[in-house]
């Protein structure tokens, strides 16, 4: 047996080596396809190892210095001195981890300083913290809509939740991507009196769309459903206070959005999920939820780097105007040089180079690897309408000086890779 080209690779003759037919009969397609692309000679998109990581924007990669442009890190807090100062206070005086659930020995004096922390961030009477973003919607979707209620979502909804709705025992209702009329006509279509929840995100991770939020809470209210935003690619930039796009747009926690989610995987700079809401009954969640009750909590460290954090983000005026400096050179950037972008405008600090299909992707991607810029490759069926592309999420903390040279590489590989004339 050959050893795997790469971390995480599959032996090449993995296929003949396993019995002719067991339970994993059924990935051999998942398995021809990917050692097609692998024959094809290019890197494997989905195998990436960080060997360094030298700052927010920064990391080696297969030895090479390489400008980080697909990171969920906004606003670059990973490195920040004060964030990292708590992290390590919190180990020390805490020890590595809780060993346990929320509910029984789990929760330390930084998960209840996390809570707090989101409170005031939000302006919200309650915040609860899960151990990630995932299992906060798994979990808050499948517990608060039960047998014979409904959840009515964006046909384009992340994962966590859709995973949420499969956990759970309602009726679940899609409707086509943010389609204020397809929203109406569906909720139209449901029995009066029953509960319902329309399920929205602010921004949309794979192409870096926004919702028209304002449009449909007001549908959403007009036919009685509790409203949930997953806010997950918009805190700490979008809004006066970072809250997101429905702060952006003018709604409020309570009044119009029953339920915001979020996670500190991404602006916040750590790991975790949370839930916030105003509703006056929303603790009794600690008691019902499953994925936050049945799951250990977060390590002392991670809820203190958290909460840190997210108080910083409170007033980080300076970043968010880089962020958006950087979000709109790049797009008018690689918009002048002919490429087709997920969004006409630039929406969010995602940027979405849409390419024609997997090969195209594969060696643009790869392309850009080489000459030292990472980006996302997405695919199918993580992509909606089933479109291949390279997904660039900008971070606060990339200079000026950054931003030219990721234009100059786009450049190179479009031509590279035959996108470009
Ligand atoms: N919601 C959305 C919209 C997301 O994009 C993600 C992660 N990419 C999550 C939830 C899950 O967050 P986490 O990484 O904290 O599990």
């Amino acid at each position: 047996t050959e050893a795997p080209a790469s971390a995480h690779a599959l032996p090449a003759d993995a296929v003949a080596a396993a019995p002719a037919r067991d339970l994993f009969s059924k990935f051999d397609p998942l398995i021809a396809e990917r050692q097609a692309l692998l024959d094809s000679g290019v890197r494997d998109p989905f195998a990436i190892v960080m060997e360094a990581v030298k700052s927010p924007t920064e990391a080696v990669i297969k030895g090479k210095e390489t400008i980080l442009l697909g990171t969920y890190n906004y606003m670059g807090m990973t490195f920040d001195a004060d964030v990292i100062a708590a992290g390590k206070a919190a180990l020390d005086q805490f020890g590595s981890g809780t060993n346990g659930s929320r509910m029984l020995n789990g929760t330390f004096r930084d998960h209840v300083d996390a809570e707090d922390a989101l409170k005031q961030f939000y302006g919200a009477d309650h915040a609860m913290v899960f151990s990630t973003g995932y299992q906060a919607n798994l979990g808050i979707i499948s517990t608060i809509a039960a047998k014979g209620e409904y959840i009515i979502l964006d046909a384009d909804s992340h994962a966590s939740i859709y995973d949420g709705c499969a956990l759970g025992n309602a009726e679940i209702v899609r409707f086509r991507h943010n389609s204020v009329d397809d929203l109406d006509k569906r909720l139209g279509r449901l029995p009066d009196g029953v509960g319902k929840l329309v399920v929205l995100e602010g921004v949309y991770s794979m192409l870096g769309d926004i919702a028209p939020l304002r449009e449909m809470v007001e549908v959403a209210k007009k036919h009685g459903a509790m409203v949930l935003v997953d806010e997950a690619h918009s805190m700490g930039f979008f809004g006066e206070h970072g809250r997101g796009v429905y702060e952006d747009v003018g709604l409020e926690l309570g009044r119009d959005v029953d339920f915001v989610i979020g996670t500190f995987s991404k602006s916040v700079g750590t790991v975790g999920g949370f839930c916030v809401s105003n509703h006056p009954k929303f603790e009794v969640m600690r008691l019902a939820c499953r994925p936050y009750i049945f799951t250990a909590s977060l390590p002392p460290s991670v809820v203190a780097t958290a909460a840190t954090s997210i108080r910083k983000l409170m007033t980080a005026h300076d970043k968010r105007t880089r962020l958006w400096d950087n979000s709109r050179t790049l797009h008018r950037g690689l918009t002048d040089m002919g490429f087709e972008l997920g969004t006409d405008s630039p929406q969010s600090a995602i940027i979405a180079v849409i390419l024609k299909d997997q090969q195209q992707a594969v060696v643009m991607w790869q392309a850009l690897l080489e000459a030292g810029l990472y980006v996302n490759m997405a695919r199918p069926p993580a992509t909606p309408s089933g479109v291949f592309l390279l997904r660039c999420s900008l971070c606060a903390e990339h200079s000026p000086e950054q931003i030219a040279a990721i234009l100059t590489m786009f450049a190179a590989a479009g031509r590279a890779a035959g996108v470009l004339a």
